[in-house]
């Protein structure tokens, strides 16, 4: 096998590569750079880097295939439909299971309107059945297209609110967002 030779950088003699010192001039032969396994590492941690980067400003076009997929999220939001009594059988059943079972889900609660807030922040609906029940759903309105809807309604009215229960407690009963009024 052919010995590598190489400059040497202080005289400029021939060497063998591999020598520890320039036999010439007795400087040392320090390896190139590229030769050494840290960096490489730092090479290979550059380009992951660089290659996250550039996968993250990729995702602006992969963020048409996004829209796509934004594109099905548009499709229209499935309600599941419960009675208010329903929802809060299960939370004085199992509060735990109640959140798991209902919280961020997309409902469309039907129950008897309680409260409608004076401010119009919000209204609760209650179980149709139990007229005593003091804990119920929260229904925060979101817009004042919702809030002219309620002005039609009143208290004891039967009404069905679609939107997405945002939380779970055993003491305040539910929290939802609505979507709109359902029929
Ligand atoms: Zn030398």
């Amino acid at each position: 096998m052919k010995e590598k030779l190489k400059v040497c950088k202080v005289c400029g003699k021939e060497m063998a590569a591999n020598a520890k010192a320039c036999p010439s001039c007795g400087a040392k032969n320090k390896k190139p750079v590229f030769k050494k396994w840290w960096f490489w590492l730092i090479v290979v941690v550059i380009v992951a880097a660089v290659g996250a980067g550039a996968g993250g400003s990729g995702e602006a076009p992969q963020g048409g295939g996004g829209q796509q997929d934004g594109g099905s999220q548009q499709q229209p939001i499935s309600y599941t439909a419960y009675e208010v009594s329903q929802l809060m059988d299960d939370l004085s059943g199992n509060a735990m299971k109640a959140e798991s079972t209902y919280k961020n889900q997309y409902v469309a609660l039907s129950g008897r309107l309680g409260v409608i807030d004076s401010s119009g922040k919000y209204i609760s609906i209650y179980s149709a059945d139990d007229p005593f029940d003091f804990i119920g759903v929260t229904c925060y309105l979101k817009n004042d297209a919702q809030r002219q809807q309620v002005m039609e309604m009143s208290v004891d009215d039967v009404i069905t609110v679609r939107g997405k229960i945002t939380s779970v407690g055993e003491v305040l009963g539910y929290s939802l967002n609505v979507t709109d009024f359902g029929e």
